[in-house]
């Protein structure tokens, strides 16, 4: 059932609103009267009224007039006008700025099959047109819900990825990350030349510290080591990542052979005076790290995995000479270039 229909019917002359209402009167049109020009525009504002009629002849402001201010504003520029005059020529008028089709006109005397006939041709595209405005609503309404799940959806996206880049123990970059972003500098350093950097390091005997202590305490290890590393690196493109269980690795692009050394030198003397207990330690009686590093400029033919074999290499040396210390290994195979400083 459709909601009944405002019409209003405009005529200075209250016999002619009765027999225009009651010729009109039908359960689904809720009429409502005006006697003058201004008076219907007051009531156009209150309503949202699907047609006008609209007596021409009026004192004051003829029903042209009444028409040519309702163009003017807004809200009521749209709303359909059938003009009801005496006079034939004014069929002719032509009336401007009005949508065509949206004007039409009936003659007095009135012809009820004719008004009728108009009326709900009016009303009809009236409701068709409402029917498209709700259909344009509810298009636009899912159009901004899609927006929103989109944008959920690239959060959601952005957190996975975080997650996924991120070691769940100790919150620092986890091995994905660090190959992704050691693939991503070392093609960086190849374009601009310049050497980079690698630090590898190791908890001295944390099976034991394990085995003394409890995995939690070897968690909680873990996360302090790691922050204290990833606390030392000055520049944004320095990274430090957990590289296996107590194996930790950093890169330094940008950075030759005698910075790597000044870094896993600071990174060696961090995790010291952190001054984590461990008595079952045959090195220290605090948690210390063994490190090896390796520098080289990248060149075609030379790959990131030589430069983290070379600092493998310095990391084993590390621990076979003593641990709690860094060892240098240069990167040669045959296309790299090693930074020897
Ligand atoms: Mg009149």
């Amino acid at each position: 059932m459709n909601k009944a229909l405002d019409i209003l019917i405009v005529d200075d002359r209250p016999e002619n609103l009765l027999t225009l209402e009651h010729l009109l009167e039908s359960p689904d049109l809720n009429i409502v009267r005006a006697t003058s020009g201004q008076e219907a525009l007051g009531l156009l504002l209150d309503h949202d009224f699907a047609l006008v009629l609209l007596d021409v002849q009026m004192p004051d402001m003829d029903g042209f007039e009444t028409a040519e201010l309702m163009r003017g504003n807004k809200r009521t520029r749209h709303i359909p006008i059938i003009f009801v005059t005496a006079n034939h020529t004014e069929s002719k008028h032509i009336f401007r700025g009005y949508d065509s089709g949206a004007v039409d006109y009936l003659f007095k005397p009135l012809d009820a099959q004719m008004l009728l006939c108009k009326v709900r041709i009016f009303l009809e595209i009236h409701r068709q047109r409402q029917a498209l405005q709700a259909k344009t609503r509810e298009l636009d309404a899912r159009i901004v819900e899609l927006h929103q799940l989109q944008s959920e959806l690239e959060e959601k996206n952005r957190q996975l990825q975080l997650l996924s880049s991120l070691d769940g123990l100790t919150g620092i970059p986890n091995r994905r990350q660090f190959d992704e972003m050691l693939g991503i500098e070392w093609n960086r350093m190849a374009r601009e030349r310049l050497p980079l950097s690698l630090v590898i390091l190791d908890v001295d005997h944390f099976k034991l510290y394990n085995d003394r202590y409890g995995h939690l305490a070897g968690d909680s290890c873990l996360r302090r080591v790691a922050t204290a590393l990833a606390g030392l690196l000055r520049r944004p493109a320095d990274m430090v990542a957990r590289y296996g269980g107590e194996e930790f690795a950093a890169i330094l692009p940008g950075t030759g052979l005698e910075g790597a050394k000044v870094v896993a030198e600071s990174m060696r003397q961090a995790v010291a005076s952190l001054g984590i207990e461990h008595q079952d330690s045959p090195v220290q009686s605090v948690v210390t790290v063994s490190l090896g590093l390796s520098a080289v400029v990248p060149l075609p033919g030379c790959a990131p995995a030589d430069l983290l074999q070379a600092a493998d290499q310095g990391l084993y040396q590390a621990k076979q000479e003593g641990r709690d210390r860094w060892i240098s290994f240069d990167c040669v195979p045959a296309a790299c270039t090693p930074v020897l400083t």
